[in-house]
């Protein structure tokens, strides 16, 4: 049997955090009543003239240079034509035969593997609006508020050959917008959407095969298994002596599978022509270099910072710093108490699980995060010097979560302050050995597993507050 190769690219469209839409004064929030974001430009009123949004066009920059894109000195704004009932003015303004940024890359690990796939291009364009249709009214609605909102399209080349790397490619690319300030990510409002060029070939050619363009795929999950779905069904096609079509296919979230939505319309069947109302887009080299100036450390720099400066694993330098929110908490953390360690398993543990129970995910702002980054360097620090136990530590950071008081207070306010005298360790051992002499004799017979059960005891005597380590010790002198 022939041993295919799955190819595969990405284009990615990230809506970006401007406060006006591309071309209008108009909101670019989401989330308004329908229509409420709307003016003669965005509704295509005739006679209106577009004016580009400049933020947007330094959101783009940032972005290409983030990726080591070639920033091009002039770039054009085209028209890309069909109709449709969102679409008001029967053409999109997008960037085709001169986009903003020109190659580049976007260098990221999988599974422990430096990966590097190469972006074809970086260009701007401006979003359709929503058609609803309204079953119960027996009606098609359009909602116009998305129309003119700016997106950046971010196209790779075919380097990817896994539905697992393409997923770890989005990831990276959506840590990186985030890292840039310029695209919230979050998938399931659309801001972050895919979609995947798929077509495979006999292992160790070098030929593409044709390929299908998937889409409505809304979470990473279905990134997944809609491409792993895809590689199996023209896998199918071929071995069966068919041919795979060059077609659009929709992702069936539901019956997991893709199936036709149309023939895949070429360039030629939309008519770019360079839009008359919009001169070409002209950035001069001092705005490119103040942009790059003031470019962030990028997740895969921080990464290895982490590693290098602060000894951490790979693994959790990536988690903590696949989002900058999270890192920049980290960071303000342990220039308080610097115990890198520590500090990191507290942050990956408690505060993203809290993080993610409140739902916290998409606030890319860690003022409003439950516990101060300063709390918990102090809680690391209370625990550091032995004013308490690792145990207790937990019950404290419980209380900061729901009280938002600081650790110290905590801690003084209900008495959890470490016992460590070793005289009244001494006694509770005792008392605790004096309780149950037969549990005593079964140790000393040879059940060593009862170690556990006396330690159990003993910090419940003394209400979780006695030093575990000399518990330990104790209990192995007297028991002999
Ligand atoms: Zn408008």
């Amino acid at each position: 049997m022939m041993r295919f190769e799955p190819v595969i690219g990405l284009e990615v469209h990230a809506q970006l955090l401007t406060r006006s839409k591309l071309f209008c004064a108009c909101s670019a929030a989401f989330g308004a009543p329908p229509n409420a974001h709307t003016c003669p430009v965005c509704m295509a009123f005739p006679g209106v003239l577009p004016v580009t949004n400049r933020q947007a066009v330094e959101f783009a920059i940032r972005a290409g240079l983030a990726a080591g894109s070639t920033i091009a000195p002039s770039s054009r704004w085209a028209r890309k034509n069909y109709f449709y009932p969102d679409l008001p003015k029967a053409y999109q303004i997008s960037m085709y035969e001169a986009p903003i940024c020109i190659g580049g890359a976007l260098q990221f690990s999988a599974d422990g593997v430096e990966k590097r796939v190469r972006l074809v291009r970086i260009h701007l364009e401006e979003d359709a609006g929503k058609s609803i249709h309204d079953a119960q009214a027996d009606a098609s609605l359009v909602d116009l508020n998305r129309a003119g909102v700016p997106l950046l399209e971010i196209v790779s080349e075919p380097d990817l050959r896994s539905a697992a790397d393409a997923v770890a490619y989005l990831r990276a690319l959506r840590s990186i917008l985030q890292y840039l300030e310029v695209c919230d990510g979050n998938m399931e409002e659309g801001s972050f959407r895919c979609d995947a060029n798929v077509s495979i070939r006999p292992a160790g050619s070098d030929a593409l095969g044709t390929r299908a363009e998937i889409k409505n795929m809304n979470s990473f999950r279905s990134v997944e298994n809609a491409i792993d779905h895809e590689i199996a069904r023209q896998i199918e096609v071929v071995s069966g002596g068919g041919r795979v079509e060059q077609e659009t296919r929709l992702w069936d979230a539901d019956r997991q599978v893709t199936r036709p939505m149309r023939s895949k319309e070429l360039a030629h069947d939309y008519r770019y022509f360079p839009d008359p109302d919009l001169p070409p887009l002209v950035v001069d080299a001092a705005w490119v270099e103040k942009v790059r100036r003031e470019l962030p450390e990028l997740p895969a720099a921080r990464r290895r910072r982490f590693e290098t400066e602060l000894g951490l694993s790979a693994y959790d330098a990536e988690v903590l710093t696949a989002r900058r929110d999270v890192a920049d908490y980290y960071e303000a953390a342990l220039a308080r108490h610097r115990n890198p360690k520590a500090l990191g398993n507290w942050v990956m543990e408690s505060i993203l699980r809290i993080v993610r129970e409140q739902k916290l995910d998409a606030e890319l702002c860690i003022a409003r995060w439950p516990v101060a980054p300063g709390d918990l360097a102090d809680l690391v620090a209370a625990i550091d010097d032995g004013t308490i136990s690792g145990k207790i530590a937990k019950t404290v950071f419980d209380e900061m979560v729901t009280s938002g008081k600081p650790p110290r207070a905590i801690i003084a306010a209900r008495g959890l302050v470490q016992v460590t005298d070793s005289g009244a360790i001494a006694s509770a051992v005792d008392r605790v050995l004096a309780a149950h002499p037969d549990k005593v004799s079964e140790y000393r017979g040879g059940k060593d597993k009862l170690f556990g059960f006396f330690v159990g005891q003993v910090m419940k005597a003394t209400e979780g507050k006695a030093n575990p380590k000399q518990v330990n010790e104790l209990l192995k002198e007297r028991l002999g």
